[in-house]
């Protein structure tokens, strides 16, 4: 290298270091301000680019962004374009959703197409659908059992339901 070429002046940071600047910079684990970056692209050279890339670098990852989930829904009953749901805690703690329906009489479980994170805590199911469904099918809506006695064939749902879930 000739010494006029070492005298040259450097050229500044290329538009190709900036943006890979930019995608270390949102992926690796550094202490640079947005007032340093932006000092940085606006007045270094390719050399001093190249170094803080090259830190860059040696940096460790990010740890990965929690991904959101969505309001989380307790385990409950609920009521999502007309159809009834279960969803239920599994023994993992995993939450999964079953589509309720009465088939001859009796309740029956079908793997629903509506994972529980599509669910918000306004779907729960209303007491007066809850009650709707008891005095249609006279089956409780809350814990899907038979309703037996007379009161609660009229109420449409078991007392002890009514009372955990609606508050009577
Ligand atoms: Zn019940």
């Amino acid at each position: 290298m000739s010494a006029t070429t070492a005298m040259k002046k450097p050229r500044p940071a290329t538009d190709e270091q900036k943006d890979l600047l930019d995608r270390l910079l949102g992926e690796r684990v550094h202490y640079l301000t947005p007032e340093s970056v932006e000092l940085l692209k606006a007045k270094a050279n390719t050399r001093d680019m190249s170094a803080v890339i090259k830190s860059l670098l040696r940096q460790p990852y990010k740890p990965k962004p929690v991904v959101p989930t969505g309001v989380s829904v307790e385990p409950g009953v609920y009521k999502k374009d007309g159809e009834i749901y279960e969803i239920k805690r599994s023994g993992s703690g995993v939450l999964r959703v079953k589509r309720i329906a009465v088939v001859a009489g009796k309740v029956r479980r079908y793997a629903a197409l509506l994972r529980p994170s599509r669910f918000t805590p306004a779907d729960r199911i209303t007491e007066d659908d809850a009650t709707g469904f008891g005095k249609e099918y006279g089956i409780c809506c809350m814990c899907f059992r038979l309703l037996t006695d007379l009161q609660s064939i009229r109420d449409g749902i078991g007392p002890v339901c009514k009372k955990k879930h609606f508050g009577r």
